[in-house]
């Protein structure tokens, strides 16, 4: 009888051309929880497959960019390159050796590091924090006061090494502990001890001017925080290769340093 009855409406519902669960059979009731569980597994397979792809795609970016992945030996120490880091810096402090001695060899070799990581520091590094600002036409002072260029921006005979080299910023005089100006807003994003100029500041201040402060004796700000313009960002000093105190004033647009009296000219006042 039973058998019969399972069969006729079997043959109903495939005839009707429908599949119909039939609610009486048992294997059927658990189907709606393997369905959840099944759901379940769909999501974490999908968030699993967006976070791979997002690593992925930030590597890619990283690589494309070279903004963390050290590539000379004067990159930063990086968390997410720690042997690498470590290598870099373990060549780097061969090489501190030398630089000490102040062996001319080894200083131009240090400054063409230092070059390559300002270039670096100034167009790749944390672009997507001041993307969003425009490109500054004029910037104010580094200092208060009249300004005096003790070393122009171009080729001059180096005063410590005494070879003939590009001069990639301005000197200006300023005594020991006076007070240094961000020239415009933007966000640090460098700070600290780099040979050649000793103490430093490099803020960004769009996606293509930053400018650099140099052989600073003390710095009050951090990797990553935003300044405003005219904030007082450190002291000047004597700090890396440097013959007395004085502030190196350095801007870079697109990572070539240019010249920055003419984009101080109007707003210094001469
Ligand atoms: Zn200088």
């Amino acid at each position: 009888m039973d058998m019969n009855q399972k069969q006729s409406k079997k043959a109903d519902t495939y005839s009707s051309g429908f599949y119909v669960p039939d609610a009486q059979q048992k294997q059927h009731r658990s189907s709606p929880r393997m369905h959840r569980r099944r759901k379940g597994c769909l999501t974490i397979v999908l968030v699993l497959a967006l976070a791979t792809g997002s690593w992925m795609w930030y590597r890619s970016q990283v690589t494309a960019h070279g903004d963390i992945t050290p590539s000379s030996l004067n990159a930063p120490f990086s968390i997410l390159h720690p042997i690498s880091s470590l290598e870099a810096r373990r060549t780097e402090q061969a090489t501190w050796g030398a630089v000490e001695a102040q062996n001319p060899t080894a200083m131009v070799h240090e400054l063409t590091l230092e070059d390559a990581f300002f270039r670096r520091m100034t167009t790749k590094a944390r672009q997507w924090q001041v993307v969003a600002l425009a490109t500054p036409k004029q910037l104010t002072a580094p200092l208060d006061g009249d300004l005096e260029v003790t070393s122009p921006f171009g080729p001059r005979e180096h005063p410590v090494i005494g070879q003939e080299l590009d001069h990639l910023g301005i000197d200006l005089v300023a005594p020991l502990g006076t007070s240094v100006k961000a020239a415009e807003r933007g966000v640090v994003a460098w700070e600290g001890r780099k040979w050649g100029y000793g103490n430093c500041i490099v803020i960004r201040h769009s996606t293509h001017l930053a400018s650099i402060y140099g052989h600073l004796s003390h710095t009050n700000v951090h990797v990553g925080q935003s300044v405003s313009k005219g904030e007082a960002i450190g002291l000047s000093g004597s700090t890396g290769f440097s013959t007395g105190p004085h502030l190196h004033f350095e801007v870079r647009r697109d990572s070539t340093p240019v010249n920055p009296l003419p984009l101080l000219a109007s707003s210094s006042g001469g």
